[in-house]
């Protein structure tokens, strides 16, 4: 399951290999899109909003240097809009360079005039709408923790709006802050000595939760790797995936467990699985 820095590192590391360049090629292997051809269009920018990707086009330049319906207000421009879901990634290829991948996993390639290449594989979500639409497609987000519209107290707002509900889930619904997954969720709660299925209004310091994991994003956001290293000793986790091995903090043998909504799938936003599984010490983090 990516996180919100693989998917923020995914989103520069495209943008470093596509931005400004103009497509030779498209190959959409999806229903919907298989005839779209986007060659000749011009790739702005990539980005990351939460776990969202977006691909930023141009249309083509007409003769008479027209660029379309209102040339300068983004109108005629087009975006691809792609979630990686649980098994999806986007891999850069130099030209001529081989897929990484199998090639009935790819969901759309995008070729590039100099021939970088940039192909999708088995995404969770992927369509391609116009860029004046990108607020219907990740509007019902929260505030992006590595995003420029990032605002902690719009944040803890959100987590706080459902009192009752385990600070668990909260902290996964994408409405509330974007970036978080199962991992993030995890280690916050262990860092924070905060029990999954604690009720958000009895964690005492939300506050503090919402600016960590601010922090451990930021931190790993560089990184070439997802992992909460520098957190967790040896570049592991301190919690997630340790389920019987022994607290690094207390010793006591972790413990592995599930949360879920009383009614699942509320609020659920197509490739957006909300996990079920939770890692926590029953130590370090009392239930409240
Ligand atoms: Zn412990």
């Amino acid at each position: 399951m990516p996180e919100g820095d693989n998917v923020y590192q995914a989103a520069q590391k495209m943008h470093r290999a596509l931005a400004g360049k103009r497509l030779a090629a498209s190959d959409f292997r999806v229903p919907g899109f298989a005839t779209l051809d986007l060659a000749g269009w011009t790739v702005l920018e990539v980005v990351s909003r939460g776990k969202h990707l977006l691909h930023r086009l141009a249309p083509p330049v007409t003769e008479d240097g027209d660029t379309g319906p209102g040339p300068h207000d983004g109108a005629g421009r087009l975006s691809i809009h792609s979630h990686l879901s649980m098994e999806g990634s986007w891999q850069v290829y130099a030209p001529g360079q081989r897929w990484r991948k199998p090639g009935h996993t790819a969901r759309v390639a995008l070729t590039a005039e100099d021939g970088t290449g940039a192909v999708g594989f088995s995404l969770g979500l992927l369509e391609v709408i116009p860029t004046v639409e990108e607020n219907a497609a990740v509007g019902h987000l929260g505030p992006d923790l590595l995003g420029p519209d990032w605002d902690p107290a719009r944040a803890e707002a959100n987590l706080r709006a459902d009192p009752g509900r385990a600070v668990g889930l909260a902290l996964l619904d994408q409405r509330n802050l974007a970036g978080m997954g199962n991992i993030y969720r995890c280690e916050v709660c262990f860092l924070s000595r905060v029990h999954p299925a604690t009720p958000v209004e009895n964690v005492p310091d939300l506050a503090g939760i919402v600016a960590l994991a601010k922090r451990l994003l930021e931190a790993n956001k560089a990184r070439p790797r997802n992992t909460v290293g520098g957190f967790g000793p040896r570049n592991g986790t301190w919690v997630y995936g340790r389920t019987g091995q022994p607290c690094l903090r207390c010793r006591t043998r972790i413990e592995h467990g599930t949360l879920a909504e009383p009614t699942p799938g509320t609020g659920t936003r197509i490739g957006e699985t909300r996990e079920r599984d939770i890692w926590f010490c029953p130590s370090c983090q009392p239930l409240r």
